[in-house]
């Protein structure tokens, strides 16, 4: 609600019919690899990105030619649970389609880069005809609902992941569109109210983000979403979920009125009040955010605009009821658990690191061949993490020696024998895929990482579990403004360095300095380790350790310079 002119995405949602706009014929035009340019908008409610290589770009342009146009494809997969069979069909579309390149995604998902639009109809078909789907996994809309992957806890495990799946559902568009455009569904009239009883006709003003956390841990960086629920159980039984809203990671450069903020705790719902809470929440969003400024349009700013007082009496006003007041939780940590881990039922669950997410062949490790050998045999389920690693799990205990010995044939162990730091560390795609990138971040991983690693064994803290996260715009896809060291890109080779995250994605970090090369970033952490492996107290986190230090956390006159 405001003055202003809607942003032009606004029109382009309105004259679409529901996610209809000309998709159609766009997909039909054998004249180019692109769609047209509302239709460009419009698909990414269908869950796809038209991209380029951009590594291609200069060369193609020099040839007179188009962009080397592109798809990139989004699984919806809530929770990231997925069955052994429907790994497999994906595999088999990467293949066919993708490159052989299935990504695993921060928010539990899978990405296909590279689809052709010739092949973009008959990948969603089949992507449908495994009983998963692509709706709503991109756009403005709810995206897909992240949950807690480690079921160790199995029964509340099985209670939280059910309302993450409840939800998940009950926040899909009710458009007809998806069927008509890409499953060849009868074309049938929009009814006179529309055909959107929760979204209305222009859907959300930007994205929408729920998670479902089930402390103590906190693997989905929980407060980093728009609605978070966090499981609170009494005597091993679920009652209810307290809730936090107004948290998301984007925020732009040079640019104070974006900015990354942590999910505020408003109270504490019951089971049954989850999808009301949910619906309403997403509700007051739709009804007052900012339509003419995308760039400000996240639940974060609507709140901090107009106050959480009044964020929480128009939420209970429409609930018709209160919240109760929010119940103290305690998280442990945001990071995966690798190895094997036995649930409370027995049942054993392995989590696999996979590097940047991507299931490939890539020497001595054969992801994607031995997971292929693993969905081939295995009688669980997969559960795909927020930190884009790979949960085998529900392995009955006599199976567990035939997943062992695929492991070890096709060196799936990748978290043993690395350093803490590597093998936590996350980016996003960035380049050459990603539109927005402004500097080189999943390909530049290894190589930045390695070099923190070895300043880290300078100092004897090698075995120290810090937090490291790159991304190649500010935009936030890795989440890095909740680690305790950050590289956000600014420009090719050159990054800001936030510093001060924690270790239970409880406390945002801080820009340090910005515009960085390398060289600047390796100097100063190398101070900052030199000063942490000397002054740290016990059990003492980098991240918390910058904070005492006053590195961070200080008022801006006050604060200690991070040299260099
Ligand atoms: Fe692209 Fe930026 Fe997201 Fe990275 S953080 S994938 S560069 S939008």
């Amino acid at each position: 609600m405001t003055d202003k002119a809607p942003s032009p995405v606004e029109g382009i949602k309105e004259r679409s019919r529901f996610l209809r706009g000309t998709l159609e014929q766009s997909l039909a035009d054998p004249v180019t690899g692109a769609l047209g340019h509302d239709d460009v908008r419009i698909i990414k409610f269908h869950g796809v990105y038209q991209q380029d290589d951009r590594d291609l770009r200069a060369e193609r342009a020099a040839q007179k030619l188009e962009p080397a146009y592109n798809f990139m494809v989004r699984i919806r997969i809530p929770g990231g649970v997925l069955t052994p069979a429907q790994w497999l069909a994906v595999d088999a579309l990467a293949a066919e389609h993708a490159g052989a390149a299935m990504r695993l995604t921060t928010r539990q998902s899978i990405q296909l880069h590279g689809v052709l639009k010739r092949n973009l109809k008959r990948t969603i078909r089949a992507i449908n005809d495994c009983l998963l789907t692509t709706i709503a996994a991109c756009g403005d809309v709810n995206r897909t609902v992240v949950c807690t992957a480690l079921p160790e806890q199995s029964k509340l495990h099985r209670e939280v992941y059910a309302h993450a799946q409840r939800v998940n559902r009950h926040l899909l568009p009710a458009t007809r569109a998806y069927h008509e455009v890409w499953l060849d569904g009868e074309k049938t009239e929009i009814p006179a109210g529309g055909e959107e009883p929760i979204y209305g006709a222009t859907y959300m003003p930007r994205k929408f983000k729920i998670g479902f956390a089930l402390p103590p841990s906190n693997d989905v960086d929980i407060y980093a979403n728009d609605l978070a629920f966090i499981a609170v159980a009494r005597d091993g039984e679920l009652v209810g979920f307290n809730v936090a809203v107004g948290g998301g990671m984007g925020m732009t450069h040079g640019n104070p009125r974006t900015y990354p903020r942590l999910a505020e705790t408003i109270g504490f719902c019951r089971p049954e009040q989850v999808i009301a809470v949910a619906e309403h929440v997403v509700g007051v969003q739709r009804d007052f955010g900012d339509r003419s400024d995308r760039s400000h349009a996240r639940l974060k700013y609507t709140i901090d605009d107009r106050g959480i007082d009044w964020f929480r009496g128009e939420l209970e006003r429409r609930l018709g009821f209160s919240l109760e007041p929010a119940v103290p939780v305690r998280f442990t940590h945001t990071g995966d658990r690798f190895g094997w881990v036995t649930g409370e039922d027995g049942r054993e669950h392995l989590t696999l690191r996979i590097p940047g997410g991507r299931i490939r062949d890539d020497g001595e490790r054969r992801f994607r061949t031995g997971l292929n050998a693993i969905a081939a045999v295995h009688e669980g389920d997969f559960r795909i993490t927020p930190n884009q690693n790979l949960i085998v799990a529900n392995v009955p205990p006599e199976r567990r020696a035939d997943i062992e010995r695929l492991v070890a044939e096709h060196g799936l162990d990748a978290f043993t024998g690395v350093a803490p730091l590597e093998r936590d560390a996350m980016s996003c795609v960035a380049l050459p895929s990603c539109g927005l990138a402004m500097a080189e971040s999943e390909r530049y991983l290894p190589e930045i990482a390695a070099k923190v690693v070895a300043l880290l064994e300078k100092h004897g803290l090698e075995d120290e579990e810090i937090l490291l996260r790159v991304t190649g715009c500010p935009n936030g896809c890795a989440r890095p403004y909740v680690a305790e060291i950050a590289l956000v890109g600014k420009a090719p080779g050159r990054y800001n360095l936030f510093l001060g995250g924690g270790r239970t994605g409880e406390r945002l970090n801080e820009l340090v300095r910005q515009n960085l090369a390398e060289g600047e970033i390796l100097a100063i952490l190398d101070e900052l380790f030199a000063d942490y492996a000397r002054g740290r107290l016990p059990e003492e986190g980098f991240g918390d350790f910058l904070h005492r230090a006053g590195v961070v956390g200080a008022p801006a006159g006050e604060r200690r310079a991070a040299a260099s």
